[in-house]
């Protein structure tokens, strides 16, 4: 389902030019659930941004769902992403003055469904928050915010899941939950799940670890566990 190969981002700072992925190869195939793991600053995020098409690489192909993500414009890219792409980031990412349904369902509305609120509602009650439509952001704890982010990011049905440090903002307990409902969600829907984490045991719960360090894959890059 995602195909990477040869792999190379570098942002400029100043006069300054960083290489932060160097030459970066993998694959995962449909279903699949795989961490991306590494010290802080070795690229993880920017390597998953890059995967989901929210950012453009400087050379290297990635094939997403089947399309080369590099001969799309922005336009096309934020379409595949609609279509084919969930996200679940750190700090939830919800909009504070839509209420937990709103969130889940507006991105519904706008790609056109008719049936948003029906769906929203099915999927907040999936997450264990059927008593929490009405509320908002601010009246809901982390761990519910999270919640609803994970059924915004199924709204779509998508093919494949990016989370990055989804328990970061969460205490262990309540990280544990929203892993549990991801993993749920991957093991019913098929949803690859791809998961950047410093968290070494939620890596080992995914089926395939990939180690960065300074931008580069590590020696045994891809265990099987
Ligand atoms: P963390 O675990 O701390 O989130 P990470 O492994 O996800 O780190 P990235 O966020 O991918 O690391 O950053 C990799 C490197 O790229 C860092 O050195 C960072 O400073 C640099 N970097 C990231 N985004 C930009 C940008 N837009 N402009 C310049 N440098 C950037």
């Amino acid at each position: 389902i995602l195909n990477v190969r040869n792999l190379e981002k570098t942002f400029s700072s100043g006069s300054k030019k960083i290489t932060v992925l160097h030459d970066i190869s993998f694959d995962i195939e449909a279903g699949e659930t795989f961490s991306i793991v590494g010290p802080s600053g070795s690229g993880k995020t920017t390597l998953l941004g890059l995967c989901a098409g929210l950012d453009q690489a400087d050379s290297g192909s990635i094939d997403l769902c089947g399309t080369q993500l590099n001969s799309l414009t922005e336009d096309e890219r934020a379409i595949l992403r609609n279509k084919n792409i969930g996200f679940v980031f750190q700090d939830f990412q919800l909009l504070p003055t839509l209420t937990a349904l709103e969130n889940v369902a507006v991105p519904l509305e706008l790609q056109g469904a008719k049936n948003a609120s029906k769906v929203g509602k099915e999927l907040l009650e999936k997450v264990g928050l059927g008593d929490r439509f009405h509320h908002y952001p601010s009246q809901l704890s982390g761990g519910e915010q999270q919640r609803v982010a994970v059924a915004r990011a199924f709204s779509n049905t998508p093919s494949i899941l990016f989370a990055d440090e989804p328990t970061g903002n969460l205490d262990a307990e309540t990280g544990e939950k929203v892993i549990d409902l991801l993993f749920n969600l991957n093991k019913e829907s098929g949803t690859t799940l791809v998961i950047v984490t410093h968290d070494l045991e939620l890596a080992q719960r995914t089926q395939r670890i990939l180690r960065l360090k300074g931008g580069k894959i590590i020696e045994n890059p891809i265990d099987t566990l």
